[in-house]
């Protein structure tokens, strides 16, 4: 990664963490000159935040290459969780068929080490204070008196995001009504570990990596204040609900969340973009929150990256609203029910004993785990093909060359066009130069995470992200409209 004085660039970011790392990544690669400004001044995260992967982070990382970084030095599980209901996705036709637990400050380096071997400038220690936005571009102020001048500025400068605000982007929601203290300590009392239901509701102790430390996440009684809380709030807490506070000190982290949900109403505001947190916040049960923002910048990066090389026209970019908008508020909607169903009451009880019930049957349980998984993503790109719309399989293929696992084609971050009919039957010269197209024969099964097994189609038009945009049943119907649509018309000028 360089650190430099920075003047202009295509893309400037506002925030180098999950989402915004992502994000420089794919543009990069895509080849457009992209700076991120950051207000830490490394990557080290204080506390340990977001817990792990679920199986599309983990895919869209595997299209990319770099999965392997991320599952050496994490956990796989079978299951996901829905109100702490285990979900097994075990039967998934997947490679990435698991959880993989792995803490956020271990995510954000690794992520991080990625990007420092692409041309991505990033200035750390500098806070991104105001913009303004004319017709041809953005003028970006930083915290020490430095203007950047972009053509797209993009905000994942996480929650309380100042692009959102600046941008007078409404944030809809509902209020938080309950609060949680989170914090990383020692203790030198053997804490009672594991989950522990009262009246407040549930509370949890986890042993931390090297054993001495303990991750203790609390339901305060009433909501807690806007100020950050401190040891003695976690002490007095601990004793309320345990009856001692195990001699917890020297804490590394002591934070407060709550169930606030709010969704930004636009995504884009012209020349701004918002992604991940800085778009959409919630609680983090069912860990989605870091795994939805990566996923934003993988469908944001490529569109972005045609626009500024104007091989697309900026409408694109309103299909980024129009795909991620949804998603994020279907993980709203169920973070809300997963908090609703953590009430303690017996009303309450009664009614989460019956979605235990219903999720231990297979539909149910493999929609939720479709759902929570981001394996069922489906964008609606109209009527046709279970697969138009939906991730494409990492299928094994094979081509003239040997086999190939499909999405080692998607490394590069370009499009492809697979056809698995007869071998020069697809012909896409006007796009020859954006467009890869790959022969190859596949004789196995389609299946789909939730849906089960669909037709096999004759040919399938990959999007950068690994989506697929048309299905060939054999003809070239539709072909060139697609093309049109997703990779722009090949007769506009370009630089
Ligand atoms: C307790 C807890 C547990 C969680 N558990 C999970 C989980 O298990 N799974 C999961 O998927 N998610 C989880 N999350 C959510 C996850 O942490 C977030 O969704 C994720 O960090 C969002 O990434 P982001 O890059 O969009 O935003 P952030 O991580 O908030 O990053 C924003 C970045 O922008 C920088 N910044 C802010 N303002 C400016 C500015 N004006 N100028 C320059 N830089 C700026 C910040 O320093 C930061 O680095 C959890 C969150 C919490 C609090």
């Amino acid at each position: 990664m360089l650190t430099v004085a920075m003047t202009g660039h295509a893309v400037v970011i506002a925030g180098g963490g999950p989402t915004g790392l992502m994000l420089a990544g794919e543009l990069a690669l895509a080849g457009v000159d992209v700076a991120i400004v950051e207000r830490r001044s490394s990557q080290d995260l204080i506390g340990s935040r977001a817990g792990g992967l679920h199986a599309r982070t983990i895919e869209v990382l595997d299209q990319r290459g770099i999965a392997d970084r991320f599952l050496s030095r994490g956990q796989t599980h079978p299951a996901v969780s829905f109100n702490r209901i285990p979900l097994d996705l075990s039967d998934f036709p997947t490679r990435h068929n698991y959880l993989l637990a792995l803490r956020q400050n271990h995510f954000e380096p690794i992520l991080a080490g990625w990007i420092a071997n692409l041309p991505v400038r990033i200035s750390r220690g500098q806070d991104v204070t105001g913009f303004a936005q004319d017709d041809s571009g953005v003028d970006v102020e930083l915290s020490d008196g430095q203007r950047l001048r972009a053509e797209y500025l993009v905000g994942c400068d996480g929650g309380r995001s100042l692009i959102r605000k600046a941008a007078g982007i409404q944030f809809p929601g509902w209020d938080a009504t309950t609060s949680w203290l989170i914090a990383d300590v020692e203790w030198s009392e053997e804490p009672a570990w594991g989950f522990r239901t009262d009246a407040l509701g549930t509370h949890a102790i986890g042993k931390l990596e090297d054993g001495r430390r303990m991750g203790v996440v609390l339901t305060e009684k009433e909501l807690g204040p806007a100020s950050e809380p401190t040891l003695r709030d976690v002490r007095d807490a601990l004793i309320g609900v345990y009856g001692t506070d195990f001699g917890i000190h020297n804490p590394t982290w002591i934070s407060r969340f709550t169930d606030m949900t709010r969704q930004a109403a636009a995504y884009r505001e012209r020349r701004v973009l918002l992604a991940g947190d800085a778009a959409h916040v919630h609680p983090p049960v069912g860990g989605q929150g870091l795994n939805i923002g990566v996923q934003d910048a993988v469908n944001l990066g490529w569109k972005l990256a045609q626009v500024v090389k104007q091989t697309s026209p900026a409408s694109l970019l309103d299909t980024y609203h129009a795909e991620r908008h949804p998603v994020a508020a279907r993980v709203l909607q169920n973070t809300m029910a997963q908090v609703a169903l953590r009430r303690p009451d017996d009303r309450t009880k009664a009614m989460g004993d019956y979605v235990a019930e219903l999720l231990r049957m297979d539909e149910p349980r493999r929609r939720l785990a479709g759902e929570l998984s981001g394996l069922d993503i489906h964008y609606d790109l109209g009527a046709g093909h279970p697969l138009l719309g939906r991730r494409m399989p990492d299928l094994d293929v094979v081509t003239a060359s040997g086999p190939v696992r499909v999405f080692t084609r998607l490394h590069r971050a370009r499009p492809v066009l697979l056809n698995l009919g007869k071998p020069g039957d697809l012909t896409i010269a006007p796009w020859a130069d954006r467009v890869q197209v790959v022969d190859a024969a596949y004789t196995g099964p389609w299946e789909l995470p939730v849906l089960g097994t669909v037709p096999a189609p004759a040919a399938v038009l990959i999007r950068p992200d690994g989506y697929v945009a048309w299905v060939g049943d054999g003809t070239q119907e539709g072909l060139v409209e697609a093309l049109t649509t997703w990779f722009g018309d090949p007769s506009r000028l370009r630089r």
